[in-house]
């Protein structure tokens, strides 16, 4: 899932990115409003968290943005202590939570997947499957026969990816992009280790194998032998 952060001051924006990141979301990071605004608009997010003091154009003008654009994520923003008028100001804008700095991540991040989890409901499948195997996106669990299998957190992102979009062969530089939120270096092998770990811990032990290499054009999840 991707989570765009609007936030200038540099210090909360790389810690916040940082830990959204270990947590297994895909995450862009914006220092200004207007970056951010620009951002939402033409990138899509599953979630966004805007800082309300913003340079440029503020939090609340980002979040009309969004909101006249008819974006419906989830806005999560993050405002100063005791501004308890910013708090009704932003949920009548639209925002759908709010967070009083300072805080502590792990309540960012609790906030952060109920969230998902509200949306989700009506958007989506909270559980992806193929076969006999299945990942919980809200658990962040993956299940195949019934026994639980152990992912780190790019695992999962890579996981989540192939199943979404099951039957499509994924070239090497869309799962950099998406999983790695980087540009393509053939230098690197970073995507076919990754790969041959998932296929270790996901197929492995199963007969009917589910990843398969195309070659020289990427990598598939399919149920087909
Ligand atoms: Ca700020």
């Amino acid at each position: 899932m991707k989570v765009l952060v609007v936030e200038d001051e540099l210090k909360t924006g790389s810690y916040l990115k940082q830990g959204l990141l270990e947590a297994g979301f895909v995450v862009d990071l914006a220092a200004n409003g207007l970056d951010g605004l620009h951002l939402a608009l033409t990138e899509a997010y599953d979630l966004a968290v805007l800082d309300v003091m913003l340079p440029g154009i503020d939090g609340w003008q980002v979040l009309q943005g969004i909101r006249r654009a008819g974006k419906d994520m989830p806005v999560l923003f993050l405002t100063a202590r005791d501004q308890v008028e910013d708090r009704v100001k932003g949920l009548e804008l639209g925002a759908d939570d709010y967070l009083v700095k300072p805080f502590a991540f792990s309540e960012l991040l609790a906030r952060v997947r109920s969230l998902l989890r509200r949306g989700n409901k009506t958007k989506e499948a909270e559980v992806l499957r193929a076969a006999d195997l299945e990942l919980d996106l809200l658990r962040r669990r993956v299940v195949r026969s019934g026994k639980r299998i152990d992912l780190t957190a790019k695992e999962f992102a890579l996981l989540e990816l192939l199943l979404r979009r099951q039957g499509e062969v994924l070239p090497r530089s869309l799962i950099a992009s998406q999983v790695w939120d980087m540009n393509f270096d053939s230098d690197t092998n970073v995507i076919e280790v990754a790969i041959k770990r998932l296929r270790l811990k996901v197929d492995e032990d199963f007969e009917l194998k589910l990843i398969k290499t195309v070659r020289g054009m990427g990598y598939v999840l399919e149920i087909n032998e």
